[in-house]
């Protein structure tokens, strides 16, 4: 089989590969599999968009005229600058050269089916935000991390910052106090939240607490006077323009008696119970294709799935919720796909309107204060590094610099967003054959949630799009009695 090989290397990216790594990955990837490189193309790139890429040209060109029957590339980032052209391009390769594209590092090829999706739909993580990760590395931080600086955003409940130094704020640190020893004592997490709330007392962001809010604050070791660095990165997902957080495992810590305000042994036992109550989403659940979507209308607990049916799920395990529906689970999962699909048809010229527009823009508010917090933490950045410039320091400046330029960018993409509508209805024709997880995005691209409450004996549904689709609908029963699927549908 004869193999091309396409490289190509960007001034604009922080730790770049060469294109002679990236040749040489390609290369060493081929001859694993008996893959004969007949041709290598590259581009170098000074000035980003503006540039010429005739190495590109050739390819094209070459691909056209057969001279290869696989194209090797090392990474999607380096076939294309952005989401768009990479669509573009895997399309041309596809349906018009009819050439498979294997991209070595991430494993994904364009002629399987499954990966398709991924490329398109859910691997253009911004290249950007991988890179920063990668920066992040024990070595590279460790000279800033011992200089014992604050270098994170906004200082924790708790704590202020002076000087570039982090330090207690004793009346904040008698509530944590407080927090801790009430929830040591068998007090549960919304009693301690109701209480903080009517003494008026909020949160960082100035919110009122929530269960949620004061168990990621009580597992913050900061408190028992141990200092974390580097434990959490966001990743942008390129089509949906959400940023994900993602945990670093290789962290830095150390000691900080200065900064205790509790006890360890006294951290430790909250933090023990705080892993035993379950809440949030259990861990290492096998995914399944509407999971998270479906809620119960009465108590708003997911509706889980139990062999092929669905139920609420604090009905199921704790019958602290009084609705007792059990519902056909394909029936429903076909009956919304069905659905969605009708609406789509129905709403076709709105719809691009609106995938044009962006596919969400409430989203841009979440992102504007996590900007807010990084330019907090890009000053404090700058203040450490106009006392002692060094290489560590401005490769996390411009590591920073980075994640706020692509948070600038989600917002801007989620105003408009070049999503391709005809690219969606393709992977929904198919979407009974995807994998679980493959579904899960897809649907939950479309659907905010999926209420179901019981109603004189039949089933309420409710469905709440996301803002790429108009508005919601209500159905009053999907089924009849015990809810097998009604033969002659809906
Ligand atoms: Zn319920």
């Amino acid at each position: 089989m004869r193999g091309a090989i396409y490289a190509r290397y960007s001034t604009a990216k922080q730790n770049n590969k060469s294109i002679e790594d990236q040749i040489q990955i390609c290369s060493n990837y081929a001859r694993s599999e008996g893959i004969e490189v007949v041709k290598v193309y590259s581009d170098k790139e000074t000035s980003g968009y503006l540039a010429q890429r005739e190495g590109l040209n050739e390819l094209l060109k070459d691909a056209e005229a057969k001279v290869f029957d696989v194209l090797l590339v090392e990474h999607t980032s380096r076939l294309a600058r952005d989401g768009y052209e990479l669509r573009k391009l895997i399309h041309e390769f596809r349906f018009r050269y009819r050439i498979p594209i294997i991209f070595v590092s991430q494993n994904l090829r364009t002629d399987r089916e499954g990966d398709i999706a991924v490329i398109k739909l859910f691997n253009i993580i911004d290249e950007q935000y991988i890179e920063g990760i990668k920066v992040a590395t024990k070595r590279g931080l460790e000279g800033v991390f011992r200089r014992r600086k604050w270098t994170g955003g906004n200082p924790p409940f708790g704590y202020r910052v002076k000087d570039g130094q982090l330090e207690v704020v004793p009346e904040e640190a008698k509530i944590v106090r407080e927090i801790f020893q009430q929830y040591a004592k068998g007090v549960g997490l919304k009693t301690i939240c109701k209480q903080l709330n009517e003494l008026g007392i909020r949160t960082r962001k100035g919110n009122p607490w929530s269960a949620s809010s004061l168990s990621a604050l009580m597992k913050n070791p900061i408190y028992k006077g141990e200092v974390v660095w580097g434990r959490r990165r966001y990743v942008k997902d390129g089509i949906t323009g959400k940023v994900y957080v993602v945990k670093n495992e290789d962290y830095l810590k150390r000691e900080e008696p200065s900064l205790r305000i509790v006890e360890p042994e006294l951290w430790e036992e909250c933090n023990r119970r705080l892993a035993e109550v379950p809440h949030g989403k259990p861990k290492h659940k096998k995914i399944h294709p509407l999971m998270g979507i479906v809620k119960c209308g009465v108590c708003g607990y997911n509706m889980s799935k139990e062999g092929n049916t669905l139920c609420c799920s604090s009905f199921r395990t704790r019958k602290s919720c009084s609705n007792n529906l059990t519902l056909n689970y394909d029936f429903l999962f076909r009956w919304l796909v069905g659905h969605l699909k009708k609406f789509i048809e129905l709403n076709r010229s709105g719809l691009e309107q609106r995938v044009k527009r962006g596919l969400s823009g409430s989203v841009a508010v979440d992102y504007e204060s996590k900007i807010e917090s990084l330019k907090n933490k890009l000053r404090n950045l700058y203040n450490l590094y106009s006392e002692s410039p060094d290489e560590i320091l401005k490769e996390e400046i411009n590591r920073v610099k980075q994640e706020i330029r692509a948070l600038e960018n989600a917002i801007k993409s989620s105003e408009s967003s070049d999503i391709d509508l005809e690219n969606i209805l393709e992977e929904i024709e198919t979407i009974f054959k995807k994998k679980p997880e493959e579904t899960n995005y897809l649907l939950k691209l479309f659907f905010h949630k999926v209420e179901i409450s019981p109603a004189n004996g039949t089933a309420h549904v409710r469905v709440v799009f996301n803002r790429i689709l108009p508005e919601n609908f209500e159905i009053r029963s999907i089924a009849g009695a015990g809810f097998e699927p009604a033969t002659s549908g809906l």
